[in-house]
């Protein structure tokens, strides 16, 4: 298997062979340590502040967002949203369940947000400015400095779910000034799915330590309060953080996140140069380095996916509902190299020869 999707991606073998192997028990000093390690990397990775904390949540990248509007909102707060497609559309239906009072900036389908769009927003009294700095359903990325200049100047709590956009782009959570960033194993990360990261700054943690939070799983108050042990509230997925704990150490042996945002960076510009000649066209005015959205000129879209699937044994990711037939994407994220690349363009251009595309 040839795996493009954005996730889970392809994990390379160290990842792999851990597990396959027993899963300890986690109560002891040994995985405190491990754990005090993958929060000191998170945080160097994510460029955070020294007094910032990182938690590590079982569940789903979806189960951090809820932990964050949970926990660091309320009645009193008015947050804005970027919704520009399915993970935007996450937080606006995070935000009704939870009763926090919103109002949404609606993006059109792979266009970014523009800075005119944001000043009809300026010297509201907002509290809150949610966005995915990477709507991997699109594959738009944000400009985040435009983003925090905004937020910066009207004072706003911001959280940006980077879990596709972790690794893959550069990100500076202090000088950006972002209040809470949150990510996922099993993205840029290659670990399987299962744990989601959230990373608060000072600023955030006075918040969750304030506000009164009615959950018990998703209580980052006691989150915080077992992490200074190394601990979590409950049992964790023990083997995937040993993973991640692996994983981390390989990216700062390799000289760092700037190095991976590299490869991932030179991974996507490969691809993309090698696609020219195909019937795709990219569809997105502002990309990731994790992912390309395609629309292919002649044929539906997931009929790409499903032959590429069955006969080739080659996985790109898929789009949902309306944009089904229209999209198709390829990820850049992953145990991935430039053959693989090559492996992917050959398949495309036997579709071209077999009037599939
Ligand atoms: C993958 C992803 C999520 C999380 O989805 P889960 O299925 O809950 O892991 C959230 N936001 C973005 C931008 C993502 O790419």
């Amino acid at each position: 298997m040839l795996n493009f999707t954005v996730g889970p991606v392809m994990s390379d073998d160290d990842i792999l062979s851990i597990g396959s192997e027993q899963v300890p028990y986690f109560r002891t000093p040994e995985f405190s340590n491990l754990m005090f390690e993958n929060e000191r990397l998170i945080k160097k990775f994510s460029k955070a502040s020294e007094d910032s904390r990182a938690v590590f949540i079982t569940g789903s990248g979806t189960a951090s967002m809820e932990a964050v509007i949970m926990n660091c909102f309320n009645e009193n707060d008015k947050v804005l949203i970027v919704n520009g497609g399915s993970f935007g559309h996450r937080f606006v239906e995070l935000c009704q369940i939870h009763h926090i009072p919103y109002d949404e900036i609606l993006c059109t389908t792979g266009k970014t947000l523009r800075k005119e769009q944001l000043e009809s927003y300026d010297g509201k009294k907002y509290t809150g400015f949610l966005v995915n700095v990477h709507e991997t359903s699109t594959g738009v990325h944000y400009d985040m400095n435009m983003i925090s200049e905004f937020c910066k100047k009207n004072k706003l709590f911001l959280v940006v779910d980077a879990i596709s956009s972790f690794l893959a782009d550069d990100f500076d959570m202090e000088n950006l000034g972002v209040d809470v960033m949150i990510t996922g194993s099993q993205k840029a990360l290659a670990c399987p799915p299962g744990i989601s990261i959230i990373v608060l700054s000072k600023n955030a943690i006075g918040r969750i330590e304030s506000n009164d939070c009615q959950c018990m799983y998703l209580n980052l108050k006691s989150a915080l309060k077992n992490g200074e042990r190394g601990q979590t509230p409950f049992t964790p997925a023990v083997g995937i953080l040993r993973q991640i704990h692996k994983r981390l150490n390989q990216i700062e042996d390799n000289g760092g996140v700037e190095t991976e945002t590299q490869k991932i960076q030179s991974l996507a510009e490969d691809f993309r140069e090698k696609i020219k000649d195909l019937p795709l066209e990219i569809v997105s005015d502002s990309m990731s380095n994790a992912v390309t959205p395609l629309h292919p000129l002649n044929v539906s879209a997931y009929d790409v996916f499903m032959i590429l699937k069955d006969e080739y044994n080659i996985w790109v990711c898929p789009n949902g509902g309306e944009l089904a037939d229209k999209i198709f994407r390829v990820g850049h994220i992953g145990a991935l190299t430039k053959e693989d690349n090559t492996t992917l363009i050959n398949a495309l251009h036997d579709l071209v020869n077999r009037g599939l595309l």
